[in-house]
């Protein structure tokens, strides 16, 4: 084994989770992050305009992501999410005004699609075993190439769940990335969906307890340090350039590039990677819901697709947002506390809130973006990718970036 440094570029999920890996194993790391904060894409900061400490975005986690929660038992911040014992996910209409929940049973084999309590209204079991289609669909294919999009199934469960999950229109959306998450939730029974909440937010669960750890055993970080290029020689990175200096690479140094796709391709050269991106947006509101609200709501037939119902806020995620990216940002705040109103049974004027929208949430998770993603293996000797876009076979998300993290370390570890 050598004894080079391990430089990570990048200090999201995918960048931490390699270095959490590999100061484990006795490595000797040094992360470097353009930002004054760890996190990336998922990250908790202090809201001015709701006097909170919000999310950027509301992340959830599903029991059956296993890279992550291994990621949050190793680095202490599991406890700091609420596991329900049972998966249930309750639903609103906003057109009919109809309540409903979903209830998978625990076991891997699926009774609940017999009981017509546990399933979705007015849907039956052949519906669901229609979805296996999906579990075999080939790379070219979107989701409603394998299943059917006029049934209620789709409407109120599969379209709600599939555009959340891959952040795309499940009708431009890659089959086999959805086959992906469903193989790792839903096909393994209730036990492996069941919402995974941090009422805290994810940064004090995910994101600190993982810089701690790092500098715990004896990983380097350094903030506000952004990589401007790579100088490269006899086929290896020989040396980064910061904005405040160079490090040259010696022998037996490693670099592990965890930067977003769209900065990897400016710094490693002929680099392919996904080009096209989907929006999210999150509309926050300073109003403490009703104790009967449960934590996540899914909504259908409005703006709003999924409530959060935090301590002292209520917060609503839109995915594949793209169409609001110019939109007003007060008649949006306006139109969504209107649907809030509805959905949790609460008369009050707007209260304070703000509307954080990501533009480049996430790749677009179609078969042809999908095509576009590298492996963490360059033709670079010394040089890993990771990050949630490169080749994890599953979408963007927090458990892909970790498993990415993850692979491009173990790779530094036997080379
Ligand atoms: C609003 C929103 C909601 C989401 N919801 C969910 C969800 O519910 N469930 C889920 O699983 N996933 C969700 N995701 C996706 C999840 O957040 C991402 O998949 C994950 O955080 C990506 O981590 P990453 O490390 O791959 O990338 P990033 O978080 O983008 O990390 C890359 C890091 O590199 C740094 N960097 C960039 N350029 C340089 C440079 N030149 N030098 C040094 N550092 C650099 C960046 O500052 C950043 O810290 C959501 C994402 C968003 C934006």
């Amino acid at each position: 084994m050598t004894a080079g440094t391990v430089h990570i570029v990048g200090a999201g999920l995918a960048g931490l989770s390699a270095a959490v890996a590999l100061v484990e194993s006795g490595r000797k790391v040094v992360v470097h992050e353009l930002a004054r904060h760890a996190g990336g894409r998922c990250r908790s900061y202090f809201e001015p305009a709701l006097g909170l400490t919000i999310d950027n975005g509301n992340h959830l986690l599903l029991s059956g992501n296993g890279h992550a929660l291994a990621f949050l038992d190793r680095i202490g911040g599991r406890h700091l999410l609420d596991e329900p014992k049972h998966a249930a996910f309750n639903f609103f209409d906003l057109r009919s005004g109809e309540h409903w929940t979903l209830r998978p049973n625990d076991g891997r084999l699926p009774w609940w699609i017999f009981a017509k309590d546990r399933r979705v209204p007015n849907t039956g079991a052949l519906d669901y075993v229609g979805l296996a289609k999906l579990l075999s669909a080939g790379p070219r294919e979107t989701v409603t190439d394998r299943i059917k999009s006029d049934t209620v199934l789709y409407s109120h469960l599969m379209h709600p769940v599939l555009l959340a999950a891959l952040n795309c229109d499940p009708k431009e959306g890659s089959a086999q990335l959805a086959a992906a998450v469903i193989r790792e939730t839903l096909a393994r029974g209730g036990k492996a969906c069941r919402p995974l909440f941090a009422a805290d937010g994810l940064g004090p669960a995910l994101v600190d307890p993982a810089l701690a750890f790092i500098a715990k055993q004896g990983g380097s970080l350094h903030f506000d340090h952004a990589l401007k290029a790579i100088e490269w020689s006899d086929g290896r990175a020989e040396a980064l350039q910061f904005s405040n200096g160079t490090i040259e690479l010696g022998a037996a140094d490693q670099v592990i590039l965890a930067v977003p796709a769209w900065v990897a391709r400016t710094l490693v050269p002929d680099l392919k990677v996904p080009t096209e991106y989907r929006a999210i947006f999150n509309a926050h509101f300073a109003f403490a819901p009703p104790k009967s609200l449960s934590k996540i709501t899914g909504v259908i037939n409005a703006t709003t697709e999924w409530l959060f119902a935090f301590e002292n806020r209520l917060s609503v995620t839109v995915s594949a947002a793209d169409r609001f990216n110019e939109a007003d940002r007060e008649p949006l705040a306006r139109e969504i506390w209107a649907e809030i109103g509805k959905i949790a049974g609460i008369e009050a004027n707007l209260p304070r809130w703000q509307i954080v929208k990501e533009r480049r949430a996430t790749f677009a998770a179609t078969p042809d973006q999908n095509a576009l993603r590298p492996p963490a293996e360059t033709r670079w000797k010394n040089l890993r990718l990771a990050g949630d876009w490169t080749a994890t076979g599953l979408p963007a998300t927090i458990e892909g970036a970790i498993r990415s993290g993850e692979i491009a370390a173990k790779l530094a570890m036997v080379a």
